[in-house]
């Protein structure tokens, strides 16, 4: 077990699984039930809408959802990874995942063309062969 500087607060503490140091990691549970309490009232809120009812800092919210903390009848937005547009699932919002899928469709296009032009090479083969058949 080493020692480490809390990344929320810079104090000297002992390694522990949690990552931060005993008073960040209470306070983190307190914040916790403070969002988890804001969500049941709310039903539906964005990181920042969280943030200011809360005073929990929305860093500390992000990472609480990534660690699967608020599992319940709430619905929370957050900002798209590409554009930061709120979404509340997956990691990009509809329109940034319709342009990744499009950048992609134009690279499988680009590779059936490919794949078509070497077809149609093996039909013309395929054609002189049966030519060279007949004779
Ligand atoms: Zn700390
Ligand atoms: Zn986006």
């Amino acid at each position: 077990m080493g020692l480490k500087n809390c990344p929320e607060c810079g104090r000297v503490f002992v390694e522990n699984p949690a990552g931060m140091c005993p008073a960040c990691l209470e306070q983190e549970e307190r914040d916790e039930i403070k969002v988890v309490d804001f969500l049941r009232d709310s039903g539906k809120a964005s990181i920042e809408e969280i943030h200011l009812a809360t005073g929990v800092k929305e860093k500390t919210i992000l990472r609480m959802m990534k660690k699967g903390r608020f599992i319940g009848d709430f619905v929370i937005s957050y900002p798209c990874e590409t554009c930061g547009t709120l979404i509340t699932e997956g990691r990009v919002c509809l329109a940034c995942s319709k342009n990744i899928t499009s950048q992609l469709r134009n690279e499988a296009a680009q590779d059936a063309e490919t794949v078509a032009k070497i077809e149609e090479f093996k039909k013309v083969g395929r054609m002189y062969t049966n030519l060279n058949k007949n004779k």
